[in-house]
């Protein structure tokens, strides 16, 4: 939405809004926000609400934790559901800046702002729409997830025998009013798992639609009783969740990644894009796959990609190429789950897509076998190869890599890589449930 001061300033008093949360993201996505009285909108809006961002997962080192929060007034929204007679609560997703004023380059959301300049200096906009998948389970007493799923549909299931549907329906109507375009709702493969889709946008609304997005699917899932998560593969032999990813680059108005003379309707720079994906995709898969359970969703036979592939139409590639052409041309990058930072996400395929461009790279043919049913022999003799298989695999290919450094920056790619470290190490040297039933008794 295109918003100014004063429009922000006469729905505030129309709609009485009391109350101001001025909402960012940490190093991993998760959102933050401070709360502010209406009162403060205007030292809000001039950037003079301050933050300590030394307790902040990957901001600054503790000598120099001064930050200070600049609302985005694009992304000003009235909460529907704080909304009540004479009273209502708004939010604004911010960019840290530094004490003076120049954009702490600790913030992810300014890391994506990087290289949508990057592609800006060559002409092209990133145009993005996420597809983000999640699950539902059921709470306990105290409102904590248990491991019961929220409902037993699958596919396209309608569901009047649980709440899956109605949890659906609210979502939609709460981003409705936030200002989302939705364009479809479904219940997917998994029990208990749900897929909302809203219409693509420009690289950085689209990081911060995908972030309202995971939060207010939580919210209203609360409402319902019901624990939403985004953890990629929550539960061992059924779908995982995915964030799909369709991009494209647009030019002078015109989507440059369709050509109506090419036998697939597919333009030079979306060859070279898929190419420079393809060659970069091992190095960043740390940034679209950030955790340990991220890599037990790419396993084959779960329409999540393992085989370094593309295709036109095969959904167990890494890159798919969805039917609809002019305008609407996109690839699909079918690894990133939502677990991921949106803003870093982004940034890294985009960020390989325009190396790939800028070089020139060559895609190689496509694959339209099942790869997830090929066997080794065959997968050599097409020449795919795999995403790493682990956490600990990727980190190391994203610290062996140029993207990582090249588009994260060095605070962002130090503390990112120093973090996930941790997270591996810990998980490690941890005894896990399957350990104790595996090796307890037999050993
Ligand atoms: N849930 C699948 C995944 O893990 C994707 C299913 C779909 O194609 O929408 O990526
Ligand atoms: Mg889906
Ligand atoms: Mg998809």
């Amino acid at each position: 939405a295109e918003f100014t001061l004063e429009k922000i300033e006469s729905i505030v008093k129309e709609k009485s809004v009391e109350l101001l949360h001025l909402q960012f993201v940490d190093i991993e996505g998760i959102l933050k926000n401070i709360t502010i009285t209406a009162q403060q909108l205007d030292d809000a809006v001039e950037g003079k609400i301050m933050i300590d961002g030394s307790s902040i997962k990957g901001f600054s080192p503790i000598n120099k934790s001064d930050s200070y929060l600049l609302p985005d007034l694009n992304t000003f929204a009235v909460l529907p559901w704080t909304e009540t007679e004479g009273y209502s609560e708004a939010r604004f997703l911010c960019s840290v800046t530094n004490p003076d004023g120049t954009l702490f380059e600790g913030d992810t959301r300014n890391v994506l702002k990087k290289t949508v300049e990057r592609a800006a200096e060559k002409g092209y906009t990133i145009s993005v729409g996420p597809e983000l998948e999640f699950f539902l389970f059921a709470t306990d007493e105290n409102g904590y997830p248990t491991t019961e799923l929220g409902d037993r549909g699958g596919y396209f299931e309608p569901s009047p025998k649980d709440l899956g549907e109605k949890v659906r329906v609210e979502i939609f109507k709460t981003l409705r009013a936030m200002g989302f375009t939705i364009e479809a709702l479904h219940h997917e493969v998994a029990e208990g798992q749900h897929e909302i889709n809203f219409k693509y946008a420009d690289a950085l609304t689209a990081a911060d639609l995908a972030t309202t997005y995971k939060w207010v699917v939580k919210t209203i899932a609360a409402q319902f009783g019901l624990h939403a998560t985004f953890m990629p593969k929550p539960v061992f032999g059924i779908n995982g969740s995915g964030m799909h990813v369709n991009m494209s680059f647009f030019k002078d108005g015109e989507n440059s990644f369709y050509d109506a003379n090419d036998d697939l309707e597919l333009s030079e720079t979306s060859y070279s894009f898929i190419a420079g994906v393809l060659e970069n995709v091992k190095s960043f898969v740390a940034v679209t796959n950030p955790l340990v359970n991220s890599y037990k969703r790419l396993v084959p036979g779960y329409e999540a990609p393992c085989y370094l592939a593309w295709s036109a139409s095969n959904r167990s590639a890494l890159i798919r190429i969805p039917a609809k052409r002019g305008m609407a041309t996109r690839v699909e990058l079918r690894c990133p789950d939502p677990s991921s930072n949106p803003y870093l996400t982004f940034a890294v395929i985009a960020s390989a897509g325009l190396d790939g461009v800028e070089k020139g790279l060559k895609a190689p043919a496509p694959i339209n076998e099942d790869i997830f049913h090929m066997t080794e022999e065959r997968r050599e003799e097409l020449g795919i190869d795999s995403l790493p298989g682990g956490l600990d695999a990727a980190i190391a290919e994203l610290e062996a890599g140029e993207i990582g450094l090249q588009t994260l920056g060095e605070h962002v790619f130090t503390e990112y890589v120093a973090a996930k470290k941790e997270e591996w190490d810990n998980y490690r040297t941890t005894i896990h449930a399957w350990e104790i039933e595996n090796y307890q008794y037999k050993f």
